[in-house]
């Protein structure tokens, strides 16, 4: 494994106190490498070096900043592969997951955002008859801060960085503690596209240290956070004293309403996906599945008979599901388990660790479907971010709704229907930042992306990113006619 260092001001190093922390491989359970266990320090001087690197990065043209972060994504798209082979290894998702979603997703984020910057634009306001002409300018912020998750890591990461590279902005990243490698990857890459020294610095170590930092330090003025609805909470009641612009993209439990007119097939496949993929680690997983009464049974039947076929293993195998981030979040998407039975579930397959022999030791789980009885029991309630999905039936539109609307949070939804204005009226009504009629995960990088209730604040994509990323300027001048 390559050795995972910061890189800050151009350079990669070790934490300044030295200290490490061990990198687990949730394939085998091993450790396979360390990675800097950085603290306040070394926060400090990312940051220093990306306040040195402003000044120059945000007066670099539109044309060069964009030339360099589209040279970023074409070699992230020629290192596909091992890009893809260090994912799938440090994170535990299947390689063909790797190498078809996650790092072409990372290289579009750059070569879209390097594109988006050059047709960005500001706005100018004629106030008719008063002789005034309002124009607003939109500076970048300064020094920002960008933290991420585990479950698509570089993904993510590039998702932040991008645009708040492309507004002018420098930046100091944390990726997460459990999946560093790709990050340090993307450092050797950026120095290599010619991305000045300091304009991106990353920081690795553990949320309550390196994070903490970020968030704490009065020079990083604006923070993109995605993570746990958790640690969104806290972060707010740190930076909103500071008066820090927040983006927080933060936990889901999404339904996927299944109506009895829909195209069967299609459903089905999808709804295999947008259950189990990456082990049901993505926040826009449809971990809540409501079929309308008339075609429960059979659904329960075909669903349940197509999840055997699913096939566990490592992650570099050809798999359906690889294995979970860690051995605490296995035990705690097991104790989701057991609740559920205490309260009545019926577990219809799946519901236990699997025993993988050329890996004794990873973090598998079998995919798991539970019927519920009543939609306010917990494992349907609170977020779980695993391979489980919750199955229940109903009657009528006005009940299905109202449990979809039941929970805390309001990241995404999906439907299945062929009627085209009951999609409109689930559009309408439903709670959520995202709604899917036909399809999941079908994403336009232009489009706002985010949730509403305890899903997040703030959007991401597209303009909404670059507006996040930059202070807007109104300058109001007064003329003699
Ligand atoms: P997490 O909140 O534990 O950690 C996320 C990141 O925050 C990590 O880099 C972590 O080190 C850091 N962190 C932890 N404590 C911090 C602190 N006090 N200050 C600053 N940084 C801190 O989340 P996770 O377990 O890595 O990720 C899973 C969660 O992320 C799930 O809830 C999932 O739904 C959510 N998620 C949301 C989206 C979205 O777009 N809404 C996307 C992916 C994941």
């Amino acid at each position: 494994m390559a050795r995972v260092q910061n890189y800050i001001n151009g350079e990669f190093q070790d934490a300044l106190n030295g200290a490490t922390l061990d990198n687990i491989e949730p394939g085998t359970g091993a450790i396979y490498g360390q990675l800097p266990e950085s603290d306040a320090q070394d926060i400090d001087l990312a940051q220093t070096a990306a306040q040195k690197a402003f000044s120059t990065w945000r007066n670099t043209t539109l044309e060069e900043r964009s030339a360099i972060l589209g040279r970023i994504a074409d070699l992230i798209d020629e290192q596909r592969e091992p890009l893809a082979k260090a994912e799938s290894r440090d994170n535990g998702k299947p390689l063909a997951l790797a190498m078809s979603v996650d790092i072409p997703r990372a290289s579009s984020n750059f070569r879209f955002f390097a594109q988006a910057l050059t047709q960005f634009s500001s706005e100018a306001h004629e106030s008719v008859g008063k002789n005034t002409i309002n124009f607003t300018l939109r500076h970048p912020i300064g020094v920002v801060g960008c933290i991420s998750p585990w479950n698509l890591p570089l993904y993510l990461f590039t998702w932040k960085i991008a645009p708040a590279l492309a507004a002018g902005n420098t930046v100091v990243a944390k990726p997460s503690e459990l999946t560093p490698v790709t990050a340090h990857l993307l450092a050797e890459i950026c120095q290599k596209a010619g991305l000045p020294a300091g304009v991106l610095n990353i920081v690795h170590g553990n949320g309550s240290s390196a994070g903490q930092a970020i968030v704490e330090h009065p020079g990083i003025k604006a923070v993109s956070f995605t993570g746990g609805t958790k640690t969104g909470a806290h972060i707010a009641s740190v930076a909103a004293p500071m008066f820090k612009k927040l983006s927080l993209e933060l936990g889901g439990k999404n339904p996927n309403i299944i109506f009895a007119d829909c195209d069967y097939d299609k459903m089905m496949a999808t709804t295999l996906k947008s259950s189990f993929a990456n082990q049901g680690q993505i926040c826009l997983c449809g971990s809540r599945i409501f079929v309308e009464r008339d075609l429960y049974a059979s659904f329960k039947t075909d669903f349940v008979s197509r999840v055997a076929k699913l096939k566990v293993g490592p992650p570099s195998d050809s798999v359906d599901l690889g294995a979970v981030i860690s051995s605490d979040h296995q035990q705690k998407i097991l104790s989701y388990i057991d609740q559920a039975k205490a309260e009545g579930g019926e577990v219809l397959i799946g519901g236990n660790t699997v025993n993988v022999p050329e890996c004794p030791n990873g973090f598998y789980l079998e995919p798991t479907v539970i019927e519920i009885k009543d939609h306010h029991c917990k494992v349907a309630q609170e977020e779980i971010f695993g391979p489980v999905v919750t199955l229940m039936p109903f009657d009528s539109e006005q009940e299905v709704l109202a449990m979809a609307n039941s929970v805390p949070y309001g990241l995404s939804a999906s439907l299945w229907t062929s009627n085209i204005d009951r999609s409109m009226r689930f559009a309408q009504q439903i709670e959520s930042g995202i709604v899917w009629v036909n399809t999941w995960l079908n994403r336009d990088l232009r489009t706002p992306f985010g949730g509403i209730k305890a899903s997040g604040v703030g959007r991401e994509g597209g303009l909404e990113a670059l507006r996040f990323f930059t202070e807007p300027k109104n300058i109001c001048i007064s003329y003699q006619s």
